[in-house]
């Protein structure tokens, strides 16, 4: 039975568009699929809304606990002075939602002589909504952003660069093992008006495109993802540390070795959802494969430091001194709340295990806690 109409699924909507457009060319790779609904200029996810917050359909790190960032911002600032505090120096973050993490990683920053003054912000970011939220959320903090929407667009130059839960994101393409060969999984039109799955029908000419972990133990009916623009991102950090140094900090949710499987999921406000029932709607993102990233990098010559699980980074980068600092100038309520945040974000049942933080550098930096270091000294 077809559904009638609605603002979601009638004429002038992604999905309709999306039909067309399969009527057209054929079905859509997952790769395809997902960049349309995240990123197409009219409807998608992250181009027509801010999606964070209570109120919206996720929250992150950095909505969860000030702390976070100022964490991430001493990171940044230590990684700085370990390449002799290179002044300016580029100063990049890649998918910055609402500016917090920024926000509060300069405010932190500001406490290493010079790490301000000498900072350039570039910010990689597609979503206009989300480009003037960061805008507002950055303007008390004296330091002008400019914004691209590649991060190969950003001028080279030494580099520090942090990416919370932007990978995530990124297209993912994914592959079914059939009779020894793979098939790429798409998106069609079923017969009753909607998406639905289907297989190309040609196999890939060459596995090499997968991870070999993931060809040597694969079988028949197993899947296979991987995030060609990961990858990419890898190769241009790579790239830029040829001739500058480069600091690049990724926390992201996903896995540590690469193996078979699929782990595309959407949620809507707060719960999971069908990843095909309401394009453009709904947020889309698949697990990092930090062994792959890890994997590439190393091919190109960067440092792979971790992953670490969330939690121990935080804390060994000092977050139970922070929160305490906090909790004392604190009333109670606050102090209830900058707790709970506090222990969200490290708790292995929440989002301390989960979520994973890979540091790449060029030769010769190992910024902690990578170093086995302890916390740098917080002074106020
Ligand atoms: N880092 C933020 C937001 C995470 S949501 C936080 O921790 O709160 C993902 C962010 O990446 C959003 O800002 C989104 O607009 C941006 N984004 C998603 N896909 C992108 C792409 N292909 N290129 C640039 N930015 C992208």
């Amino acid at each position: 039975m077809l559904a009638s109409p609605t603002a979601e699924n009638g004429p002038g909507t992604l999905l309709e568009a999306l039909k067309r457009r399969i009527a057209r060319e054929g079905p859509l790779t997952i790769a395809q699929y997902m960049d349309a609904c995240l990123c197409d200029p009219e409807h998608g996810y992250y181009a027509t809304r801010d999606p964070l917050g209570a109120a919206g359909d996720f929250t992150t790190a950095p909505e969860i606990s000030q702390i976070f960032g100022e964490l991430l911002g001493l990171w940044c600032a230590v990684a700085w002075q370990q390449m002799g505090a290179p002044a300016p120096f580029t100063l990049v973050e890649l998918g910055p939602g609402r500016g917090t993490l920024m926000a509060d990683a300069l405010r932190a920053g500001a406490r290493v002589n010079g790490f301000i003054e000498a900072a350039q912000l570039h910010l990689v970011e597609t979503s206009p909504v989300l480009r003037r939220a960061q805008a507002d959320t950055l303007e008390a903090t004296g330091l002008t952003p400019q914004w691209h929407n590649r991060l190969d667009e950003v001028p080279g130059g030494p580099a520090v660069l942090i990416a919370n839960e932007f990978l995530d994101a990124l297209p993912v393409r994914q592959f079914e093992r059939r009779d020894g060969k793979w098939f790429e999984r798409c998106v069609g039109v079923s017969g009753e008006g909607g998406l639905e799955y289907c297989s190309a029908a040609k196999p890939l000419n060459t596995n090499e495109i997968l991870p070999q972990p993931i060809r040597d133990t694969a079988r028949d009916g197993d899947m296979a993802e991987i995030r060609p623009g990961a990858d990419a991102i890898v190769e241009t950090i790579a790239a830029r540390a040829q001739t500058s140094p480069a600091a690049a900090l990724f926390i992201d949710y996903g896995h540590e070795t690469s193996a078979p499987g699929e782990t595309l999921q959407a949620i809507k406000t707060h719960d999971y959802a069908d990843p095909l029932s309401r394009p453009g709607e709904a947020d889309l993102t698949a697990h990092v494969d930090f062994a792959q990233l890890g994997h590439v990098a190393g091919e190109n010559r960067l440092q792979v430091h971790g992953p670490l699980p969330q939690g121990e980074f935080l804390l060994a980068f000092g977050l139970e001194e922070r929160c305490d600092r906090l909790m004392g100038d604190a009333d109670d309520e606050t102090a209830k709340t900058i707790s709970s945040g506090a222990k969200r974000l490290v708790d292995p049942a929440q989002m301390g295990e989960l979520f994973k933080v890979m540091a790449l550098t060029s030769e010769h930096l190992t910024p902690p806690p990578f170093d086995g270091a302890q916390a740098p000294e917080q002074t106020t």
